[in-house]
């Protein structure tokens, strides 16, 4: 038997340079074509894997290969980076982002807490707090990073209810008369998997209609509330949009923080997409009240241009996330002999252990553009999605399904003679399928009003009047098919 004398999986630094100088040739490559290339590539189930080297490896395959089968998947992938990319929520990484992210991944620091990732945990702690500032939120926020916007819903969800559960039960908190939370019926689908997961049942989220512009309506939230409340039930929590997934629209946040207050329940602001929209001065009145939320979910990996996974909830009310959390201390996560900053710890905050330094990225994003840059974006997004409900509007084959309140735009087709909702529907869903298969703009769907419509969200800092302009000729053309 011999022992290693020495390092086994590193390399020479000649390959080393080989791997720094082909890699990096490689995402130079992709962020000066992205826009040329189709927004998706034809493509099948199954074409990348045929496309590549697909044998696991014994002896190990040359660089060159690699990168190579690394710039096939790259062909065959879909661009959400790309400028005319409108599907879902999904903004394009800025460059400097996603070396960012590289530099996290060589540091390879474990941000569980100080003792673990010092540099990483004073940096993410700072982010949290900037963030917060920077929506107005609360300047000395707490919080964390998360992987998105469904695990910081569901962290607020999780230390929401412990607030509420009987103290003297631990262990057994869900115990006692079922506990109820209210969203309207535009939240994001995110919160009734982590009521579902949290144990309280789907059936407890208390499903709260919206007014005819979207917004949640505040006498059936009450009466919901009231209902619960004679039949002994135990509300906890109520969960605004700020900036609907499929809408944009926000729920009038300080009315809700009225409800809350006044019935004692944790109140939620789920501002995963729409949060960034409160730095475009045209659209701060929206986000009245967000600073009176127990907790709010923001995505930097939506609307602040970070690479995914980038998300963060922040809360006021340190103490409450950490009783959320207490567990009977395992050895390995027990800070003997720290200062209270120096045993701070993100697990007393949240469910990961191990997590990657996710604030960096965020970190060097805002600071190598500098906020008043980042808003200016966001502000012409918001512009875009504007125009893009102007033309859709004035124009006599078209029709706008939804207010343009932040960046998204709900629209649909309509040709001359077709007005049966059931036949629109069918046809805008058909156009849809064609767009995105046709490669030069993409677009999804969402159900308005009980209608199919296109929906068009502008994240994209790349994205000008131009390409909303194609991508409207691209729908008008699948429509005449
Ligand atoms: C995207 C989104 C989520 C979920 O966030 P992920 O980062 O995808 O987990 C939750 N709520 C809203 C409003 C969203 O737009």
């Amino acid at each position: 038997m011999s022992l290693r004398t020495q390092s086994s999986l590193d390399v020479s630094e000649e390959a080393l340079n080989e791997i720094s100088s082909q890699a990096t040739q490689l995402v130079f490559e992709y962020l000066t074509t992205i826009s040329e290339r189709p927004v998706r590539a034809e493509n099948y189930a199954g074409k990348t894997i045929e496309s590549i080297d697909a044998e696991l490896s014994i002896e190990g395959v040359p660089l060159d290969k690699l990168i190579r089968d690394c710039r096939t998947l790259m062909d065959l992938s879909r661009h959400n980076g790309h400028p005319r990319f409108f599907g879902y929520v999904a903004s394009p990484s800025t460059p400097i982002g996603a070396y960012a992210d590289l530099i996290a991944s060589a540091l390879n620091a474990n941000i569980t807490c100080w003792r673990s990732g010092p540099a990483g945990t004073e940096i993410e702690r700072m982010i949290v707090r900037w963030l917060g500032s920077l929506i107005g939120y609360d300047r000395d926020a707490k919080g964390l990073l998360t992987s998105g916007g469904s695990m910081a819903n569901m962290i607020a969800l999780l230390i929401a209810s412990r607030r509420k559960a009987d103290a003297s039960r631990r262990g057994l908190w869900n115990a006692g008369p079922p506990m109820t939370l209210y969203a309207s019926d535009e939240v994001h689908m995110s919160v009734a998997k982590a009521a579902d997961i949290l144990g309280f049942g789907r059936d407890h989220v208390r499903v709260i209609a919206c007014d005819n512009r979207l917004r949640m309506r505040l006498d059936s939230l009450r009466e919901s509330i009231e209902a619960d409340l004679r039949e002994g039930l135990r509300p906890f929590c109520v969960i605004a949009s700020a900036g609907t997934v499929n809408t944009g629209i926000v729920d009038p946040l300080a009315e809700i923080a009225n409800v809350a207050r006044e019935f004692d329940l944790w109140f939620h602001v789920d501002g995963a997409y729409g949060a960034p929209g409160v730095l475009d001065q045209r659209k701060k009145h929206l986000f009245a009240g967000l600073e009176r939320a127990d907790s709010v979910s923001l995505d930097p990996h939506k609307w602040l241009y970070v690479p995914v996974d980038a998300g963060c909830l922040l809360f006021r009310d340190a103490a409450a996330a950490m009783a959320a959390f207490n567990t009977e201390d395992a050895d390995y996560i027990k800070t003997h002999g720290y200062s209270d900053e120096e045993a701070f710890a993100f697990w007393d905050y949240g469910l990961e252990l191990s997590r990657r330094f996710r604030a960096l990225k965020v970190w060097l994003t805002l600071q190598y553009y500098g906020t008043r840059r980042i808003a200016e974006a966001i502000s012409e997004d918001i512009s875009l999605a504007a125009y893009l409900g102007e033309v859709v509007s004035k124009a006599d084959d078209f029709e706008l399904l939804a207010p343009v309140e932040l960046s998204i735009c709900c629209f649909r087709y309509v040709p001359a003679g077709m007005k049966s909702d059931t036949e629109l529907d069918r046809l805008n869903e058909r156009i849809m399928g064609l767009v995105q298969k046709g490669g030069r703009a993409y677009v999804s769907n969402a159900t308005v009003n009980g209608r199919f419509a296109l929906r068009a969200c502008i994240t994209n800092f790349r994205t000008t009047k131009s390409d909303i302009d194609k991508t409207v000729a691209a729908i008008r053309e699948a429509g005449g098919k």
